[in-house]
């Protein structure tokens, strides 16, 4: 044992509850599991840390242009009807049906609506903080609330943190960042100010000289994650101020102290740059900070699953027999140099033939260990490359809405969700689906 560690004594811990299926992370992969598997008559918890569904989604209110299957189309479906939901079309650029740019909080309550609609029982502000493995399988989760620390017991475990932090905590192989130089893509620092008079702002060339003035005055500090930037004029570039989020490098979001400096200084240059505006720039005397700014990570742990889909796959448009989730998206990494420059060339070279599509085998939802778990969302078992497509979220609920059936299929027939038939998984799943369309009237 290294010195830095201690033996905690044993403890006993309260069972809360016993379930056919648990599934951890409340983001688009865990809404479409625990749905799926609720639909199918299990006995369903799911536990989210934070206070409200949708993961991602409220940080980045965009579904990009991928088939996204039934559950997803629910969700368009019931967010159109609240005018929640506006679709974006550009025949040249983007995959049908287009892209749709939605009302986070409006998604975030009809998510608990279908959840709810499913019979899905729900832990909002519950951290899923490990597995507990029965016998050398996955049969339930240690989580920790206000409540204190409890186990929910669990025929099949899914894990949807998005950080695969429960198949970690299981044993489960993983991989993280580019396997020759261990880089991870940016995430982002979302914020945003409001009530510039835009018409008022001085020039760029007048901005740039005061940001320059403020950065060596000491009143602006560029974050030291912060990527893109001449720090010697942050946060002016091409032109203008970026006001609305800056990618950050290397940060690890399943470090919590690398998380929180980047966090803690990009909230405190926000306050400065909030300052400086107010006080020196023309046009904002009165603006104000919209958001005190998330971190959104773009990568995490990637699983090893009995499969992993390649980047090959993607640009060739593999179909497999257990192929559970169809997808177009191209691979896109959000790269330092010498990562790849999102060209328009890049992107057309970068995605399955034209009308095409990839399959996601249900292999890559199935760790290799331990036995009673699975995994959907960013976090499953896939080459970097291939991550950069399947990441987004109209897949990441194609992939929860495949993990849920199968663990309701497994559990209704009593084996492992390794155990299941693929084929027959995927004849359940695909039963219906159609490639999505253009609209007959562009937006
Ligand atoms: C900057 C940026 C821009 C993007 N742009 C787009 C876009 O335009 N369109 C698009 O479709 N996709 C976009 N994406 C990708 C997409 O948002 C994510 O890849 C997707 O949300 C992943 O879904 P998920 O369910 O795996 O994870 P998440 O959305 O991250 O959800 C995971 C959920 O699990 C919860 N959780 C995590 N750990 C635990 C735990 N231990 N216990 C309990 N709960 C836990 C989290 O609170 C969260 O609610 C973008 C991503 C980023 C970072």
């Amino acid at each position: 044992m290294a010195v830095n560690e201690i033996m905690l004594p044993a403890q006993s811990v309260r069972v809360a509850g016993e379930y056919d299926v648990v599934v951890c992370g409340g983001g688009p992969a865990g809404v479409g599991a625990a749905i799926a598997a609720g639909r199918l008559g299990r006995r369903v918890l799911l536990i989210e840390m934070q206070s409200r569904l949708g993961g991602l989604m409220a940080a980045v209110p965009y579904f990009c242009d991928s088939p996204g299957g039934p559950i997803f189309d629910e969700l368009i479906e019931r967010l159109l009807e609240l005018d929640a939901a506006h679709l974006r079309v550009d025949r040249e650029r983007f995959h049908p049906p287009g892209r749709y740019a939605i009302g986070p909080h409006a998604a975030a309550a009809i998510l608990l609506e279908m959840v709810r609609g499913a019979g899905v029982e729900l832990l909002l502000g519950t951290v899923a903080e490990s597995a507990w493995l029965d016998d050398g399988a996955a049969a339930g989760v240690l989580v920790v609330n206000k409540a204190g620390r409890s186990l929910v017991r669990a025929r099949v475990v899914i894990d949807c943190t998005a950080d695969a932090d429960i198949a970690a905590s299981a044993g489960t192989p993983f991989r993280q960042g580019d396997p020759d130089d261990g880089r991870i893509q940016h995430g982002n620092f979302r914020w945003s100010v409001k009530g510039i008079d835009s018409d008022s702002l001085p020039s760029a060339d007048r901005l740039e000289a005061l940001c320059r003035e403020a950065v060596a005055g000491g009143a602006i500090r560029m974050p030291d994650a912060v990527y893109g930037f001449d720090p010697a004029c942050f946060p002016f570039r091409h032109g203008s101020l970026v006001l609305g989020g800056w990618e950050l490098l290397h940060v690890d979001p399943t470090d919590p102290v690398q998380t929180t400096e980047a966090l803690v200084q990009c909230q405190l240059a926000g306050l400065q740059i909030l300052r400086f505006l107010r006080e020196r720039v023309a046009g904002c005397a009165e603006c104000r900070m919209e958001s005190p700014g998330t971190f959104a990570p773009r990568e995490s742990r990637r699983i090893e699953g009995l499969y992993t889909v390649t980047g090959a796959d993607v640009l060739a448009g593999a179909k497999f027999e257990d192929g559970v989730a169809p997808a177009w998206f191209y691979t896109d990494l959000h790269d330092p140099p010498p990562g790849p420059a999102h060209t328009w060339d890049y992107i057309l070279a970068n995605q399955p033939p034209p009308g095409d599509w990839y399959e996601i085998p249900y292999r890559c939802l199935v760790p290799v260990e331990p036995p009673g778990l699975l995994v959907a969302g960013r976090c499953i078992s896939a080459e970097r490359l291939a991550h950069g497509s399947l990441r987004i979220m109209p897949t990441c609920i194609f992939l929860g809405q495949a993990a849920g059936t199968a663990a309701a299929r497994a559990v209704e027939a009593g084996v492992r969700p390794h155990e299941l038939d693929g084929a027959a998984l995927k004849a359940e799943l695909l039963a219906d689906w159609r490639p999505p369309v253009y609209p007959s009237t562009d937006a």
